[in-house]
């Protein structure tokens, strides 16, 4: 089984693909399985709006009866900073999808971590305050996966990163892994790192991923993360391989929020 479980569609503020050709490409490239995990950013404003969820199901349920024999379609969610809204994240879980990835792409009391200005004084601080921030979300939210666990290092500078790599700060690893363990959830290997040359990884990577399972961890998705017919489904079966390395023999799928494992 090869299935992709981080993609986004026309459905997406920053994304226009539609799912009809993202479920052919899918079949093309032997894909047996695919969760649409379209963005609910929190908080829900004008410049990122959440999908219309009512046409997206008319569209999903579409292409299932033309590709169904031959491709899963899961309708899944990727929601962002969810915690600053308990209310909201509980009436968008009302959408009943299949599958909820929670990601941390803002903190609170930063700038945009696309723009902080990193520094040898304040990187580690920085990353310190993000996996906090992570830590609380996997303890409180709702979710089944946490979204790319090291996605800050995406945007830190490659001679920063060098002294600071995500294995550096193992041990809040460590603590961020327990929250989600206790709770019963999983992570993801998200391979949109494999296409950034400044990273050329997984995130994480099977170092990390490894101590996740040391410390009890089973549930795992991978997802190419791809924005487009062009990086969707790319890096899977480098995804599943780290996965092996780190130990792993299983990943899941997900279908109304319950996880199959899957042989790798
Ligand atoms: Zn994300
Ligand atoms: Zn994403």
């Amino acid at each position: 089984m090869t299935c992709d479980y981080h993609l986004h569609s026309e459905f997406s503020f920053d994304s226009s693909e539609k799912i009809e050709k993202i479920c052919e490409t899918a079949v093309q490239s032997g894909i047996s399985e695919i969760a649409l995990t379209d963005h609910a950013e929190f908080p829900l404003r004008e410049t990122a709006p959440w999908p219309d969820f009512k046409r997206r199901k008319a569209v999903i349920t579409a292409c299932q009866e033309k590709y169904g024999a031959v491709l899963a379609i899961r309708s899944g969610i990727e929601t962002g900073q969810p915690w600053r809204d308990p209310e909201l994240e509980k009436e968008l879980m009302e959408e009943k999808p299949d599958f909820v990835i929670a990601s941390a792409h803002e903190l609170d009391g930063f700038s945009d971590p696309r723009t902080y200005p990193y520094s040898r004084e304040n990187t580690a601080a920085f990353i310190h305050a993000y996996l906090e921030q992570m830590t609380q979300m996997a303890s409180v939210c709702d979710y089944d996966v946490l979204g790319h666990v090291t996605y800050l290092f995406r945007f830190i500078p490659e001679q920063l990163t060098a002294e600071l790599p995500p294995e550096f700060f193992q041990d809040r690893y460590e603590a961020l892994f327990h929250a989600v363990i206790a709770r019963g959830k999983g992570i993801e290997v998200n391979c949109s790192g494999l296409r950034m040359a400044s990273i050329g990884k997984t995130l994480p990577s099977a170092v990390l991923l490894k101590r996740y399972r040391q410390l009890g961890g089973e549930i795992v998705t991978v997802g190419s993360d791809g924005h487009s017919c062009r990086s969707a489904f790319s890096g899977l079966e480098i995804g599943y391989e780290v996965l092996r390395e780190a130990g792993f023999s299983y990943a899941c799928s997900f279908e109304e929020r319950t996880p199959s494992f899957y042989k790798l």
